[in-house]
């Protein structure tokens, strides 16, 4: 199984099927709207 989750605060965002298990990183929601209102 796969697993998204945020580089930000380590939360979980999503599951995905994978044979391997297989670990990707995004940003969750929330880290992406910090991120937008601080960046000028
Ligand atoms: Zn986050």
């Amino acid at each position: 199984m796969g697993t998204i989750v945020c580089q930000k605060c380590d939360a979980t965002i999503s599951h995905f099927e994978d044979e391997k298990v297989t670990k990707l990183y995004a940003q969750c929601p929330g880290c992406h709207d910090k991120n937008k209102q601080t960046k000028r």
